[in-house]
This record gives structure tokens, C-alpha cells and sequence, in this order.
């Protein structure tokens, strides 16, 4: 029994499933998760003293890799400080100046701990803005793990809904509505109905947690239009794409403004962060100032704010650059291993930015429903192929992987003599 084996028996015992989070658990893989003892660079360690290049990388957060030189630096200081104030201090405040400074249509903005809790106080504010109480959200599309994003397509009409998680009310799935990635038809339709109850509608603007499934712009423009026409907000939920596809995330890419735009993951660069931007009239609507209530204990609490500000301060143009064409060399070498074996040609890539997803299948890929039945299968044995190899991506197909600043040439170099 390998240590990682054993301490997986002895968490069975005392977590849920062995892990603090349900991607953690290599659920349908024939193997017990890795037990991770410490990172550095692109790789990781585990308690058997196996490295791997990281793809995973913490689902995201760690954009410059692990235990990088610059923010350790600084969270030391901090740490010599003192960790939680729970009163007014500076170091949120250069985080959010960097921040307001940077984007333009991010007047100010709120931290929290934590995606899941941005987009729940997007979503109240919302609500609490426009004075409405349907949410549309989209079939395919993340937004963390708050009731009344737990919710699938129902069976009638588009846009109907169910419960995707046990524990959610009835009451709270009918306040969310579904609706396809790219089903312009459809949306229309919702709105008609709906008719004065859409407080607002929530997309990934590059949804990549249920595979990578990039977006055309005029599907983009037209949420934009829609949502305007019919006094409803506009929210770009960009907690993978913020800082990652350009500092401004999807929102600067595209040049479309949000009402709101939640982050988390690279916002705190690794430690536990989520925020809420949007215009002033907006956000004042929060409290103390305004009627909608929004709080927390250890929001904003000053090692995150030390971690996540350092990290931003790393991402200028050159880093994207680099960042940008080291992911295009690592899915090449991907694509040749797929071409150089029998078992994987059906296989291809799908990258964007900085973010890569490996499927089977030739045709479009934007929607859920395109994503091929196939897709779990093909993906057990290829998972086991690479960790062997020492290469170390996310424990599910749905998830995609993520290159960060740390996967230099050299590590590019090793990729391809690991796939060789
Ligand atoms: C990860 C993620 C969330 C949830 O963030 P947590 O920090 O895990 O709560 C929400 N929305 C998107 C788009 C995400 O990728």
C-alpha cells in the first residue's frame, strides 16, 4: 500500500468520501487520490515522493504557479503582521485600487472568501437592484455551489427547471430558469414570457467547467441587448477567466460590459478569495450603505489580499505572451502523443488562453449537449496513462487544464519527453 493509499483509508474514515471537495475523489477512475505533500514551480510532490508536471493547478488560482518566489515574500511579511484584523485595513484596500484602477467598468468592488459567494451576492444584488426574482443561467455553466445555482433543465418548456443537488427546495429551483449556450430563440422567448421577472441573466463569458466551451462574440452581444431591453442585469461570472485570458478577463477580450462581474481563484493567488465588481450605483446598493445585506467574518482577510495583489502585480503583457505561447507548445505536444498512439486518435484538444480541455470527437463543441457520450470512458485510461508519465491533470474530463507562469520552455521540454 502506497502512503497516499493509506491516508485515503484513514480520511474515508472521519471526511465524506475521503476529500473536502467531490473533484478531489478520482470517483470512476480505479485509483485512490494522490495525497499532495508540497508544490514548487509547475510540479507537485506527493507523500510517495512522486513528482508530476501540475495541469490541475489548484482548479485554477495558482496562475503563476506554486509557491512562487515574489508572493511567498510578501506572505511572509504578512504573516509576521498578524492574519485577521476583522476591521477596516490597507491591505484590501490596494488590492481593490489595483483592481478599479485596471478595469474600467469596475467602479468598486466587494471581497469575499470564496467564488461560490461572489456570485451569491451577484445574484442578491441583483435582485435587489431591479426588484425582479428570476435568474436565467445556462445549461454547461458553473457558478459554485449556492442553491439556486444547483439547478438543471427540466423536462417542459426551455427555460423550466429542476433541482440538481438533494437539499434545494422546489421554491428555489423555479426561480432559476435554463437555457442553452447560444439558443438566441429560446432566450427571447424566456424573456417574453417572463415578462418583467428576470432580474438577471449569469454566464460564464468562456465556460469552462463543464469542458471548454468558447462562446461567439454575438451570442455575447446579444445577452448584452437583451438584458438591457428588458431592464435586467448582466452578469459575466469570470472566476476561471478573470486575470487569465487578459487581466480585464473575458470582459476585456470581448469589449462587452457587465453590470457585474464576480472573481475568485487568481484574485487570491492561491488563498482564499472571491469578489463582486460592478458600477458604483450598483454596488452601493450593497450594505452599510444600501438595502442589500452582505457580510463576512474573515472577508477580505490580509494574507489573501497579500497574496492575490502580488499575484496580479506579476500580470503584465509580456507574461500573457509568454503564458499564452507556452499553452500553444504543450497542446502540440499533446496533439502528437494523440497522433503517435492507436487508442487516442480520436482524441483532440481545445485550448484557449492559457486553458486546455482534451475530448473525443470532431465537431463543434460550444454547447453541454454537444460534448460526446463517449467522453468518460476514453478519459479513465488516458488519466492513468499520464500520471504514470508523471503528468498530473484534473481527475475528471469535465474539467480542463490550466497552464500557469511556471510552465516555462524547460517545462515544455520535459512535457514532450514525457508524452514520447
Ligand atoms: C470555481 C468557480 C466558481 C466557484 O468558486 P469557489 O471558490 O469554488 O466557490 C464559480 N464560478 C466559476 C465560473 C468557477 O469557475
Amino acid at each position: 500500500m502506497t502512503s497516499s493509499e493509506s491516508l485515503f483509508e484513514k480520511s474515508k474514515i472521519v471526511v465524506p468520501g475521503g476529500v473536502h471537495s467531490p473533484v478531489r475523489s478520482f470517483k470512476g477512475l480505479n485509483m485512490t487520490p494522490r495525497f499532495i505533500e508540497r508544490g514548487k514551480g509547475a510540479k507537485i510532490f506527493d507523500v510517495d515522493n512522486r513528482e508530476y508536471i501540475d495541469f490541475c493547478m489548484s482548479f485554477g488560482p495558482l496562475l503563476l504557479g506554486h509557491a512562487n518566489e515574489q508572493v511567498l515574500e510578501k506572505l511572509h511579511a504578512a504573516l509576521d503582521r498578524g492574519w485577521s484584523f476583522g476591521a477596516a485595513e490597507r491591505y484590501s484596500l490596494e488590492l481593490s485600487e489595483y483592481i478599479t484602477e485596471r478595469i474600467p467598468f469596475v467602479d468598486q468592488i466587494r471581497l469575499v472568501n470564496s467564488g461560490t459567494e461572489a456570485v451569491m451576492t451577484a445574484l442578491r444584488l441583483a435582485r435587489g437592484v431591479t426588484g425582479k426574482n428570476k435568474i436565467i443561467k445556462f445549461n454547461g455553466c458553473y457558478h459554485g455551489h449556492t442553491d439556486s445555482m444547483l439547478i438543471k433543465a427540466g423536462s417542459g418548456l426551455a427555460g423550466e427547471a429542476d433541482a440538481s443537488s438533494k437539499g434545494v427546495t422546489p421554491g428555489t429551483a423555479a426561480d432559476t430558469l435554463i437555457l442553452e449556450l447560444g439558443d438566441t430563440e429560446g432566450i427571447t422567448e424566456c424573456f417574453q414570457r417572463e415578462k418583467g421577472n428576470i432580474a438577471a441573466v449569469i454566464i460564464e463569458p468562456l465556460p469552462a467547467n463543464n469542458g471548454l466551451l468558447v462562446q461567439k462574440q454575438q451570442f455575447l452581444e446579444f445577452l448584452r441587448d437583451i438584458t438591457k431591453e428588458n431592464d435586467s442585469l448582466l452578469i459575466f461570472d469570470e472566476v476561471i477567466s478573470g486575470f487569465r485570458v487578459a487581466f480585464a478577463g473575458m470582459a476585456g477580450e470581448t469589449g462587452i460590459t457587465p453590470d457585474l462581474v464576480t472573481y475568485g481563484k487568481i484574485i487570491g493567488g492561491g488563498l482564499p478569495v472571491g469578489a463582486v465588481g460592478g458600477s458604483k450605483e450598483i454596488m452601493e446598493q450593497l450594505a452599510p450603505i444600501g438595502p442589500v445585506y452582505q457580510a463576512g467574518t474573515l472577508s477580505a482577510n490580509p494574507l489573501a489580499m497579500v497574496g492575490g495583489l502580488e499575484t496580479l502585480k506579476l500580470l503584465d503583457q509580456n507574461f500573457y505572451h509568454h503564458l499564452n505561447n507556452n499553452t500553444q507548445h504543450i497542446v502540440k505536444h499533446f496533439e502528437n502523443f494523440f497522433k503517435a498512439h492507436d487508442h487516442y486518435k480520436h482524441l483532440k484538444i481545445i485550448s484557449k488562453g492559457s486553458l486546455f480541455w482534451i475530448t473525443p470527437g470532431s465537431s463543434e463543441i460550444r454547447r453541454a449537449c454537444d460534448i460526446p457520450d463517449d467522453l468518460f470512458t476514453t478519459f479513465a485510461p488516458l488519466f492513468d496513462d499520464l500520471i504514470k508519465r508523471g503528468i498530473y491533470i484534473a481527475p475528471n474530463p469535465y474539467e480542463v487544464g490550466f497552464v500557469s507562469g511556471a510552465h516555462d520552455s524547460d517545462v515544455v521540454h520535459e512535457i514532450k519527453e514525457r508524452l514520447s
